[in-house]
């Protein structure tokens, strides 16, 4: 194995996943949800597959969806040329991996948060580009917040690109708006390009917006923008993703696609577009559904004594083990399967500082009601 890649041999959700299975646990591990996406979606497919959409696609995508994602960008006010300012891509995954490996390499430098995506070092790693890597920061409120200070301080000569991820896995911090306009202004200030991860654009709760980095001023010209429909429609196995952004970086993300897979997904293209286009009304009720399950999770676990962050979005809520006794998070997930029959899945593995965020595991409540019920029922034999 290459040194590049030898320090990320095997994923958390390979390892977790691996060990829920094992010991028949309830995995609030990896995040994914255990119902389907809308019906005419699904049905969308079938009759693609069953009218012969089954040869490559187009390189950049299939039009319809191409014209379909550029449709619903339109309501955060920004527009994309399908042509030429709009990548399908197999999953957010290969997105965020052509656009880093298009454009940084050896000599560069990519500023990330941490806790961060798995991916996000990977892939700057297959680059030959290194990570500079800021901490969020946790308020009194359990809210984990962008450090803009931070962030400043470690901008270098040699910083490139800023890749950032609102709404926020794992902590489910979703950016304001003035979070967001400090860190545009950090982009603008010292030329960088930003990458930005939307996967859960459509999962904020209580009320809040999310708000893309490109949409704010002096930022349509040098950011890709991705998203993708695994979150947005319950598909997370079909891996249909997207990246928007000026000809001129697409093109870039486009060049290493090319080269990874060419093309993915054909007849998963327009049952995506069948969706993005008239199944607005079921992404509002899977967000409300989730923000109904985020509150059940949030009180079961505060039941069962953990010590529960803020959760805006996504799938996701952290929790701290230290009010139950235990120390090491990575531990506790590892011996959490056997222990109750629950898997959860460590922080410290996203973060380059494991000590520092040792004592806070994720959980994911995107599972049904009585998933989440029999996982805290037997999270409470904790103590
Ligand atoms: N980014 C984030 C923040 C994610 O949580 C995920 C997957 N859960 C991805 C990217 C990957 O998305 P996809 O499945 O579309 O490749
Ligand atoms: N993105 C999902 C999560 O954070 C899992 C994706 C994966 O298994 N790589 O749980």
């Amino acid at each position: 194995l290459t040194p590049r890649l030898q320090p990320f041999t095997s994923t958390i959700f390979a390892e977790m996943t691996a060990l829920a299975t094992r010991a028949k646990a309830v995995n609030l591990g990896q995040g994914f949800p255990d119902t389907d996406g809308p019906a005419s979606m699904l049905a969308a497919a079938q009759e693609a597959i069953a009218s012969g959409v089954n040869q490559y696609p187009p390189g950049p995508g299939r039009p319809e969806l191409r014209a379909a994602i550029a449709a619903h960008r339109t309501r955060y006010g920004t527009s994309f040329d399908p042509d030429s300012e709009i990548l399908v891509t197999v999953g957010a995954t290969e997105a965020i991996a052509s656009a880093l490996l298009g454009l940084v390499g050896p000599g560069d430098e990519v500023l990330l948060m941490e806790p961060y995506y798995d991916s996000y070092a990977a892939c700057v790693a297959l680059s030959g580009a290194t990570r500079q890597v800021v901490p969020l920061v946790e308020d009194a409120s359990g809210r984990f917040a962008p450090d803009i200070a931070g962030l400043r301080a470690a901008i270098g000569p040699n910083t490139r690109l800023l890749l950032l991820n609102s709404p926020h896995n794992p902590t489910g911090t979703v950016f304001t708006r003035d979070e967001l306009t400090a860190i545009a202004e950090l982009c603008v200030e010292h030329d960088l390009i930003a990458v930005t991860d939307e996967v859960y654009e459509d999962l904020v709760f209580d009320g809040r917006s999310h708000i893309p980095l490109g949409s704010l001023p002096g930022m349509a010209a040098r950011t890709l923008t991705i998203s993708s429909a695994g979150k947005m429609f319950n598909c997370t196995g079909w891996k249909i993703g997207w990246i928007c952004g000026p000809a001129e970086l697409v093109a870039a993300a486009r060049a290493a696609k090319q080269f990874l897979t060419f093309v993915g997904g054909a007849p998963f293209q327009p049952a995506v577009a069948h969706a993005l286009e008239h199944e607005a009304a079921w992404v509002v009720g899977l967000r409300d559904q989730l923000q109904g399950k985020r509150d059940r999770l949030v009180a079961g676990l505060t039941e069962a004594g953990f010590g529960v962050r803020a959760s805006e979005g996504t799938y996701f809520v952290c929790a701290d083990v230290r009010p139950l006794g235990f120390t090491d998070g990575l531990q506790f997930c590892r011996e959490l399967p056997d222990r109750i029959g629950v898997a959860a899945v460590p922080v410290q593995v996203f973060t380059d500082r494991p000590d520092e965020w040792q004592h806070i595991v994720r959980f994911a409540f995107c599972k049904r009601d009585e998933v989440l019920d029999e996982a805290v029922a037997r999270l409470h034999k904790l103590t």
